[in-house]
């Protein structure tokens, strides 16, 4: 086992629903209460990837950020050191694409060759759906990010979600790519 530590932000509109998947991801629950974040809270998640021959034992400290533009002036800090990032939107918010290119750029910008990741989440509202899965695919395309369609209600694609990220952020610390 090889040990590795990598720093991961959330980002996304407000009410997306980076909370709950992280919720979801790292103590199996959900919550329909809004639980709005103040500030940064960081949790903790260690999983077992495989790398070549070997199995890296990678402790994700996931950062989780209120999305209000209040908080603009510190995202450049939240930002900083961070070895990847899940770009959250809402498939029942069309409007909720809107940000994900530039907190990309920013991600690039800050960590040049960070492994970034969409999760179109809220998968399960099927009948309030305001994008399509080939809209979605369009939009990661050109951003040249894998997605995939999550939900932090069901647990659909989470734990896929995150270990995906987890394995592009090992290929980012060592300089490579690929999940
Ligand atoms: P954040 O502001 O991005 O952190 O969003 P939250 O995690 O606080 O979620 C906002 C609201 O959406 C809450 O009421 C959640 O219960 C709800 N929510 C989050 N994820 C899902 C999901 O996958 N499906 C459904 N149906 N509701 C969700
Ligand atoms: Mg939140």
């Amino acid at each position: 086992m090889v040990p590795l530590s990598a720093k991961i932000c959330l980002l996304g509109d407000y009410a997306v629903g980076k909370t709950s998947l992280v919720r979801r991801f790292v103590y199996n629950l959900f919550d329909d209460k809004y639980l709005s974040t103040i500030g940064v809270k960081v949790s903790r998640k260690v999983v077992a990837l495989p790398r070549g021959d070997e199995v890296v034992e990678l402790t994700l400290m996931l950062w989780d950020l209120a999305g209000s533009q209040e908080f603009d002036h510190v995202r450049a800090s939240y930002l900083r050191g961070a070895a990847g990032a899940l770009m959250v939107c809402d498939l029942t918010q069309r409007g909720s694409l809107d940000m994900i290119g530039e907190y990309v750029q920013q991600m690039h910008q800050i960590n040049p060759g960070a492994a970034i990741l969409l999760a179109a989440n809220k998968q399960d509202l099927r009948d309030q759906r305001a994008l399509s899965e080939e809209e979605i695919a369009a939009f990661a395309g050109s951003l040249g990010l894998q997605y995939f369609l999550t939900s932090a209600k069901t647990g659909t694609a989470v734990e896929d979600a995150f270990r995906c990220l987890g394995s592009l952020a090992i290929s980012a610390l060592a300089g490579g790519r690929g999940c």
